[in-house]
């Protein structure tokens, strides 16, 4: 098939290159024009194992990378990965989606095949049918040759590629047996030979399955954060505890490490979303408020453990770990970031360190210092905050001697060594 995907930024850039391994013809569409010479040049514009593999392979032969809404026509189907970031109330903010879903419909418009366009963006239930589909029909001037659908995208950062490559389910919202066909073409060489669940459904429950799922998870790490600072208080390991807890079939052993909380493009974003579209709806949702806070929480019960053995005005302090999780250079909602900016408040001087997110943490913090490796970072500190559980973290073992004071404060568990450091860990 001829693909489309508007929109080349973590989703938008994996689909398109996963597509094309699949064996579809596949053109990517991005307004910035950074990115899709990035894109032709076979490089990602993203940090993500496997990706710059496939664009190599693919870039210049079944893919490649436009400014121009011109292929939308002569795919047969296109996908919108545009971002859906929130307002300052924590609602969806539609505008970039929108803007893109009307110039798809334009670029439509004299279409005479039918055409599926697919929301790939995770769009709050109501959003399709008011705001999406509206906004194709109107710049396609109703051509009743379009068609709007929804296939929520499940893939994580830091293992996009894989995880689009085996899932564990696809999602297809649509509104007609041919578009589930469309969807079922699309998807074919890549459930072929995996045993993963297709759920066929309308576009609005395809939307809340996504944000279901992750309210779900966010609630559980939150919930297993809670109990993790419950232990804590207790002078127990919380990590004893859920591991017990985890053998029980119903609860299941993953998302149960407690520490310093979620973060990323998605979880935030996606818990406020779905927070503020249910209170639109006039529905308190007190549960969800509750995941919220604890996680708020976490990065504040890591500075207080620091403080315990630490006067942070004027100390030196590592922060191990700027990425929202390992495997990505991906800050967004980082734990980090209110960690820093609590260590800044009280007065210390602030040295970060992480493999691959240190550049795009300069953004957000220019004037604290960067270290080039952990042991770099860790050299005269006073105190060091682990944020993100990067493997490399689990070696430290002599650069902890350098340190002017060695308090370790673990937010990950993943630091190995214990003799002869102050250590705390933070539910443990
Ligand atoms: P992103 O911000 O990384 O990428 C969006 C891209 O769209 C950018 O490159 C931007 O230049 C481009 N763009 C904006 N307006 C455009 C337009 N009118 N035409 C063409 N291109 C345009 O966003 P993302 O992280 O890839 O997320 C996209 C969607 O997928 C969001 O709704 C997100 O919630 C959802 N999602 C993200 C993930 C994830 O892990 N990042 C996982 C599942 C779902």
């Amino acid at each position: 098939m001829h693909i489309s995907v508007i929109g080349s930024g973590y989703v938008g850039t994996t689909v398109a290159a996963c597509f094309a391994d699949l064996g579809h013809q596949v053109t990517a569409i991005d307004i910035d024009e950074e990115i899709v010479n990035t894109l032709n040049e076979g490089k990602a514009p993203i940090d993500e194992p496997g990706l710059e593999d496939l664009l190599e392979r693919h870039v210049g032969d079944r893919l490649e990378a436009t400014t121009s809404y011109d292929a939308v026509p002569e795919s047969d189907v296109t996908f919108l990965a545009i971002g859906t970031p929130s307002n300052a109330d924590g609602s969806i903010d539609l505008t970039a989606l929108e803007a893109a879903a009307e110039a798809t419909g334009e670029a439509l418009a004299d279409k005479s095949e039918r055409h599926l366009v697919v929301i790939k963006s995770t769009v709050t239930p109501m959003s399709i049918g008011d705001v999406l589909e509206p906004a194709v029909h109107r710049g396609a001037n109703d051509n009743k040759n379009i068609e709007v659908g929804m296939n929520p995208e499940f893939l994580r950062e830091g293992s996009a590629v894989s995880d689009f490559m085996h899932p564990d389910k696809v999602v297809y919202g649509t509104r007609s047996e041919w578009a589930t066909e469309r969807l079922h073409e699309v998807f074919e060489p890549l459930l072929e030979g995996h045993d993963a669940d297709i759920v066929e459904t309308d576009p609005a429950t395809a939307s809340m399955t996504k944000y279901a799922n992750n309210a779900f998870l966010a609630s559980k790490i939150s919930l297993v954060n809670d109990l993790g600072n419950i232990c804590k208080e207790f002078g127990l390991d919380a990590y004893e505890v859920m591991e017990a807890v985890g053998l029980d079939d119903r609860i299941s052993e993953q998302f149960l490490r407690s520490g310093v909380g979620w973060g990323g493009s998605c979880f935030p974003k996606d818990v406020d979303a779905i927070i503020a579209a249910a209170r639109e709806e006039g529905y308190d949702p007190a549960l969800l408020e509750a995941t919220v806070e604890i996680n708020d929480r976490q990065p504040e019960r890591l500075l207080e453990l620091l403080e315990n053995h630490v006067n942070l005005d004027g100390s030196r302090v590592a922060v191990l770990g700027l990425s929202f999780k390992p495997q990505t250079d991906d800050i967004r909602n980082s734990r980090a970031i209110p960690v820093i900016e609590a260590l800044l408040e009280q007065g210390a001087d602030v040295v970060g360190y992480d493999p691959v997110a240190a550049d795009n943490m300069a953004e957000e913090f220019p004037n604290i210092d960067y270290a080039e490796s952990a042991s770099e970072a860790l050299h005269d500190a006073d105190g060091t905050l682990v944020v993100t559980d990067w493997d490399e973290f689990a070696a430290l073992d002599e650069a902890f001697d350098a340190m002017a004071n060695p308090v370790v404060v673990d937010g990950r568990r993943i630091i190995q060594r214990r003799d002869g450091l102050t250590y705390e860990g933070l539910t443990w």
